[in-house]
């Protein structure tokens, strides 16, 4: 069947990038679903970032979106064949796997997920209606516009990203509230440095969001000390949550086997799932490093686990 796809991969971050740049030198000629709306965008989360200063081989760090493009031409460059559009289905079920957009549906011997994860959201009463009109999930994006500038901000979260995004915000904003749920932060000793040293940066510990406040716009917080139980409002311009992630994987819900909370499964020291021929790299399965370089290297591991699978089966 010549018309069957050796390698679909799913999800365009570094894990897919560097899955496509391995198979495609492999002469598996992949095919892949770069996303365009599931994850925020293609190119996954480091396009929603600045500077990334921990990825190797860039000495003096390098700014995400920037990152995310060398890598797809590297892809492009050795013949990776790419559509931007989201995967809506899909069946591994039976063999070939379909793999279907809204706008084609491809048959594969081998696929490969690497749709990433996305930016948590809390539920707050008022969030639905302030959605982009001052709360984001993301600071690097939205950060900049006029309407933060010069501004009281506020930061949800204790983790490195609530970290990253907090200083960044104090480049625009007249003062940066990180709120913390607990007494420690969870950011790592450097982060955690940087938090403590960085000027109009206040942590505001033992506290959570109770909503935001605003009639179109946010224009204040109501938060809540969880050890006093005390409730009051402050004024701020944006609310913006740094609260870690949820694994993109709803379209293969039935299809392989999740964890609890929604991470797929590998069996241990591979890249396979729990169906023959389909692996899984990246964020979608890890949620213990996830950083750009470890879903890089699982992106490769799963490249060339798919290979050696392929040459098992005569296929590719
Ligand atoms: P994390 O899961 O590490 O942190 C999430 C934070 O949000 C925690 O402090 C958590 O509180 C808090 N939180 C979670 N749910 C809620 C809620 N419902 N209400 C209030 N607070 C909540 O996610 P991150 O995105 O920060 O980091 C993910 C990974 O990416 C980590 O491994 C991190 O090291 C890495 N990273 C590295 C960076 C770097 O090196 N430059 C930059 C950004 C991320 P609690 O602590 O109480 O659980």
């Amino acid at each position: 069947m010549s018309d069957v796809k050796n390698v679909v991969i799913i999800g365009s971050g570094p894990a897919g990038h560097t899955a496509a740049i391995y198979a495609a030198r492999a002469n598996l000629s992949p095919f892949m679903f770069e996303g365009y709306v599931m994850g925020g965008s293609a190119g996954g989360q480091l396009t929603t970032t600045t500077d990334v200063e921990n990825y190797p081989g860039f000495p003096d760090g390098v700014e995400g979106p920037e990152l995310m493009q060398l890598f797809r031409k590297q892809s492009e460059r050795f013949g990776t064949e790419m559509v931007g559009e989201d995967v809506n289905e899909v069946d591994f079920s039976s063999r070939p796997f379909k793999v279907k957009s809204d706008n084609r549906e491809v048959l594969a011997h081998s696929i490969i997920i690497s749709t990433g994860a996305t930016a948590r959201r809390m539920g707050v009463p008022n969030e639905e209606k302030m959605w982009n009109n001052g709360m984001s999930a993301c600071a690097v994006c939205d950060g900049a516009l006029p309407m933060f500038r010069n501004q009281p901000l506020m930061v949800i979260g204790g983790g490195d990203t609530a970290v990253e995004e907090a200083t960044y915000l104090t480049k625009f904003g007249s003062k940066v509230y990180m709120v913390h749920r607990r007494d420690e932060l969870r950011a790592s000793k450097i982060m955690q440095e940087r938090a403590f040293k960085t000027p109009k940066l206040e942590i505001v510990w033992d506290t959570a969001l109770e909503d935001a406040v605003g009639q179109d716009y946010v224009t204040g917080a109501k938060i809540k000390n969880l050890k006093t139980n005390e409730v009051k409002e402050v004024e701020v311009a944006g609310i913006f949550y740094a609260i870690g992630h949820t694994p993109n994987t709803s379209v293969f819900k039935g299809q392989v086997d999740l964890d609890a909370t929604g991470y797929i499964k590998v069996k241990p020291g591979t890249q396979e799932t729990s169906v023959e021929g389909v692996f899984a790299a990246g964020d979608v399965h890890d949620h213990k490093y996830r950083q750009a370089v470890t879903a890089a290297g699982t992106g490769c591991a799963a490249a060339l686990e798919a290979e050696r699978w392929l040459a098992e089966k005569s296929i590719g």
